[in-house]
């Protein structure tokens, strides 16, 4: 193995550049010549690759978002588009690259791994939802980001004795919503996992209102209901005057969170230790405290487990 190459790609998430770092010094101490590939399997197929240097990745350790950039690229699910990524590769002799990015990248990388070019993948997304891995690159500094806004949030709904209705990301995964929710001391959780009653929860609020609290916070996980929607019933059916936050892209960004960037640091070196050792096809991830590796396939396919107790804690916390 002479030259690696390393590429973000899918959603970006704080850590990413942390994670390329590690890759590109990691690669240097082992003798290799490290490339990076620019705006995800796009770039790729466009050729956008040139070869770093450790003076590349001076100072990135500590900046939000990735200076290899992301795209989101559909064609490269067909496999005419993936040969012109091969021959890419092929032509500049990449022997492996490690891919950075949820499960839409492992996806492209197991693809390609199938094409006969060795990938690694690390999980680099802030919806923490992949389940080979009990955290994933970002989602620390994007639980913050949703707690420093759910305390902004509480200082005007009690100034105003109002209920605030916040959407998170996370896709389909309420991690996000729960872990956030619990941070930042919030009334009411809905998450695709814990599911959704909607009189129980009009009931509660009115009991809340009614009992002299003067503010509710309910965390809603995105792509569940239209938080407009749900807002104006609330205020309607429990006279709690609501707004509804929608927290967007701002939880994408900022600076990686320390822990984001020691779990980007550790897995990038794991990455590159497997590809010295010859390994293919492999995803890596946190479990409890190891790092491990997983077959991609098996990576994607595997259920994901859902931290059951946490929800019974927030229950009570109500
Ligand atoms: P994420 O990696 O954050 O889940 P996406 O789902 O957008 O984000 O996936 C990132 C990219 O991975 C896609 O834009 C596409 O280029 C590639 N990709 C996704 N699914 C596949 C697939 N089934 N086969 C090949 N490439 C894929």
């Amino acid at each position: 193995m002479k030259r690696i190459a390393v590429m973000t790609s899918g959603g970006d998430a704080p850590g990413m550049n942390a994670a390329i770092r590690a890759v590109v010094r990691s690669g240097l101490h082992y003798g290799l010549e490290v490339y990076g590939i620019f705006h995800g399997y796009k770039g790729l197929c466009e050729g956008k690759i040139r070869k770093l240097n450790r003076y590349d990745v001076t100072r990135i350790i500590s900046r939000g978002g990735t200076v290899l950039g992301s795209a989101r690229y559909p064609e490269f699910a067909k496999k005419e588009v993936r040969e012109i990524a091969v021959k890419q590769i092929r032509d500049l002799g990449i022997d492996a690259i490690v891919v950075i990015g949820g499960d839409g990248t492992y996806r492209g990388a197991q693809a390609l791994s199938e094409m006969g070019i060795p990938t690694i993948g690390l999980p680099g997304t802030i919806d923490n939802d992949i389940s080979s891995t009990d955290y994933t690159i970002g989602f620390f500094t994007a639980m913050q980001t949703v707690v420093d806004s759910i305390d902004k949030l509480r200082d005007t709904s009690m100034s105003h004795k109002r209920c605030s209705v916040v959407e998170v990301m996370g896709r389909h995964c309420g991690d996000l919503a729960l872990y956030a929710g619990i941070a930042g001391g919030s009334e009411f959780i809905i998450t695709p996992e814990t599911g959704f009653d909607k009189e129980q929860l009009i009931e509660a609020i009115t009991n809340s209102n009614k009992s002299g609290k003067r503010h509710a916070i309910v965390i809603v996980t995105e792509n569940m209901l239209n938080v407009l929607d749900l807002s104006k019933e609330i205020e309607e059916k429990t006279g709690f005057e609501t707004r509804a936050t929608v927290l967007g892209h701002v939880q994408r960004g900022g600076d990686p969170a320390a822990f984001d960037r020691v779990l980007a640091t550790e897995m990038g070196e794991y990455a590159v230790d497997l590809l010295v050792k010859g390994k293919s096809g492999r995803a890596v991830g946190l479990k409890g405290m190891e790092y491990v590796d997983y077959d991609i396939n098996f990576a994607l396919n595997k259920k994901r487990e859902i931290p059951n107790k946490r929800y019974g804690l927030v229950g009570r916390l109500k």
